[in-house]
């Protein structure tokens, strides 16, 4: 058997097309467009990648797309102190500081200076609340790019069991309480569970994030498991180049799996799609309006 596969581009695609449309609801009714700021602390080179790419594909949807670049020695009373100001423009729809910050700033305390309303990443604790609890809010882009992909091939979440391998706030934590709202019978992996492939052996849902490389394996899975792979690793080559490569090792699963995502070219293209529909909800929510 080898699984179907599940693309990430056709589906961010269409999600950001869906978005662009949609804003220019928005912007008949209300003369403006959404925005999304971005501030970037430093100068590091993958963050810059991710950022200005962001800023492209927000101007794409017709979204304002503004980025703000602090240098890498900025106190975190001035970063807390423009985080307050962008609260209080009412031209700014969406926040995101992009991570990871430097060390001398608590980025616990920056997210939780953002306003909820504004908070794109839905990483703030009152989202991270109304997630735990059911609530509809602000989701975190990347499971909410998983839950769109599992709902793109109509996968059976309803009672299944799932397995996240993984418990970020970023990525794992929100995946299971979303899998949860969604009736999956969640397990939460990590580091100290003991046997993950026998847990990986009952799952009919298996989403890795992790940041291992290759580290699921196909003799692992159930046959006919749905397999998302978040995670995004640089490794070597023999020919002494690099190559991105997922936690799920693919050529053996993709004989097991009924359906995985592909790394690169999966999950990853799901983020900025998410990040685009967040700022819209953001925006329409501030401003009392419904675009559906
Ligand atoms: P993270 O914060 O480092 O968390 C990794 C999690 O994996 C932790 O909960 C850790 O457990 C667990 N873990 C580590 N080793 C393990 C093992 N041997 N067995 C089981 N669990 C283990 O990483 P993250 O931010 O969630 O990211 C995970 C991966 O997804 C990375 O490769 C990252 O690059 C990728 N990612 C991709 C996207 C995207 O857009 N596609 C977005 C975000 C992240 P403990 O809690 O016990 O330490």
């Amino acid at each position: 058997m080898s699984a179907i596969l599940i693309e990430g581009k056709p589906i961010a695609l269409d999600i950001r097309a869906e978005v662009a449309e949609k804003v220019k609801l928005f912007q008949a009714k209300l003369g403006r467009a959404p925005g999304l700021t971005v501030v970037l602390v430093g100068e590091d080179p993958a963050s810059q990648v991710y950022v200005r790419n962001k800023g492209i594909l927000t101007r794409e949807a017709g979204m304002v797309s503004d980025e703000i670049r602090l240098p890498a020695d900025t106190a975190q009373s001035d970063l807390l102190g423009l985080l307050a100001k962008l609260n209080a423009d009412p031209l700014v729809d969406g926040i995101l500081v992009q991570m990871p910050l430097p060390p001398h700033i608590d980025s616990q305390a920056v997210v939780a200076a953002i306003d909820p309303a504004k908070d794109v990443d839905g990483l703030h604790p009152v989202n991270a609340g109304y997630l735990a609890q059911g609530i509809e809010a602000l989701l975190p882009c990347t499971p909410k790019g998983c839950m769109i992909m599992l709902d793109r091939i109509k996968a059976q979440v309803a009672g299944a069991s799932a397995l996240v391998i993984g418990r970020s706030i970023l990525v794992g934590r929100p995946m299971g309480a979303l899998l949860l709202s969604a009736n999956a019978t969640v397990t939460m992996a990590h580091s100290r569970s003991r046997d993950l492939p026998a847990l990986c052996a009952q799952a009919d849902i298996v989403i890795a994030a992790v940041g291992k490389p290759e580290m699921v394996r196909g003799e692992w899975l159930k046959r006919g498991a749905v397999v998302i792979d978040v995670g995004i690793n640089r490794i070597p080559t023999s020919e002494g180049k690099t190559k991105l490569v997922g936690d799920v090792h693919f050529a053996s699963a993709v004989e097991v799996a009924s359906a995985i995502t592909p790394v690169p070219g999966g999950v990853g293209l799901m983020t900025t799609a998410c990040l685009l529909q967040n700022t819209l909800q953001a925006a329409a929510a501030r401003e009392g309006i419904s675009l559906s």
